[in-house]
């Protein structure tokens, strides 16, 4: 699936994990917020406007730090920013200059012009230790907000200060684990995979992953193996023999086994920025006996483990959702949810006539469930 929606994402190699909690300003506060938010956007637009100008005019592009120099003066022409906090306004520029490098290296569009529904964040990239204390987070300019911590946290570990509002209510990221600002980037592919049990995996974009036919076979060579084990007598020298093959045998299925989830972990990996996949802890049919063996057959912990690895060593996300009714759930949206059981491999919506592959319908649910998380932490 290709995305033009704006996510945030970390450079190459840098792990971040994020703690968000609802914030609760005052309404003094909230007013302080929103005029900082249209302060911000002011700020962008401007200096998109003088980057376009600057490259018709001379043909060269102005990079980062030739605008964030125009800082001061800008300011000194426009007293209202002095009410905005000076590392807030150097954040909207890198935001700017990300949006640049993303659109040159043909990862996004050409940078937009952003309305008021468009800009609803601010970023502190540098924050302290003393801005946090008990239920409060002090955000220069702003104040002390009240913050509600569910979780507790290590206040010198926080890199970074974001807050957002969003659907009506502000919320307050805080980032950890990296030394840079993260950047804004734009994820151009993302993918939901529904672990199946019939074929290995199904993609939101129509894929499938099959375990192979040689590794089927391998298989049974490993069973007839045990078979045949346990038709020979104990302490024979014939069984010795056998145990000993089967040993061979079993270390042979085994990274066959590894290496074809390594493959198709590569391969998600290689193709997509962002991979959205069930949270197995939670994923309820594990509950069920018969199921669970196929589960553990089909090696779903190992793939998910692989593929986040790699994903964190390609600098790329990897989003767990919550599995529930992912599988019943129309995924075009209309909201409707379709009961079946395992054995019915197509869904058919009654309500707005999608027919899919059920596996498929499973995976574009995951996918939408991962953005929906994701937007809510960038
Ligand atoms: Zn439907």
């Amino acid at each position: 699936m290709r995305l033009s929606k704006g996510t945030s994402k970390t450079k190459e190699n840098e792990t971040v994990s994020v703690l968000r909690f609802r914030l609760n300003p005052t309404e003094e506060q909230e007013q302080k917020l929103f005029h900082t938010f249209y302060l911000c956007r002011k700020l962008y637009n401007q200096a998109l406007e003088e980057r376009v100008a600057y490259y018709r005019e001379k043909g060269i592009s102005i990079r980062y730090t030739g605008q964030q120099n125009h800082l001061p003066a800008w300011k000194q022409e426009h007293p209202e920013y002095k009410e905005v906090h000076s590392q807030v306004l150097q954040n909207v520029l890198q935001r700017l200059d990300q949006a640049f490098v993303n659109f040159f290296e043909k990862r996004a569009k050409f940078p937009k012009f952003k309305n008021k529904f468009m800009f609803r964040s601010i970023t502190y990239p540098q924050a302290r230790d003393t801005y946090f204390h008990e239920n409060k987070v002090y955000l220069p300019k702003i104040g002390w907000v009240r913050m509600m911590a569910h979780l507790p946290f290590d206040p010198a570990s926080v890199k970074m200060i974001n807050v957002k509002f969003h659907d009506g209510k502000w919320y307050v990221n805080l980032t950890y684990g990296t030394e840079a600002v993260a950047l804004l980037t734009e994820i151009q592919n993302a993918v939901g995979i529904d672990l199946g049990l019939l074929s290995l995996i199904a993609t939101s974009d129509g894929e499938f992953f099959e375990n192979p036919k040689w590794l089927q076979k391998s298989e049974k060579r490993l069973k007839r193996k045990q078979r045949q084990l346990s038709r020979k007598k104990k302490g024979s020298k014939n069984r010795e023999k056998v145990k000993h093959e089967l040993g061979h045998v079993h270390d042979h299925v085994a990274n066959q086994r590894k290496d074809h989830l390594h493959k198709v972990s590569r391969s998600l990996v290689d193709c997509y920025d962002l991979i959205c996949m069930e949270d197995l802890q939670v994923k309820g049919m594990m509950k069920n006996h018969r199921l669970a063996k196929s589960i553990a057959n089909a090696g779903w912990g190992r793939l998910t483990a692989y593929i986040e690895y790699k994903a964190k060593f390609a600098g790329k996300i990897t989003i767990k959702v919550p599995p529930h009714h992912t599988s019943q759930l129309c995924s075009s949206g209309c909201g409707t949810i379709v009961k079946k059981d395992l054995s019915v491999r197509i869904h058919k919506c009654p309500a707005c006539g999608l027919e899919i592959n059920r596996d498929v319908n499973a995976a574009i649910n995951i996918l939408h469930r991962g953005l929906e998380i994701l937007q809510q932490v960038s």
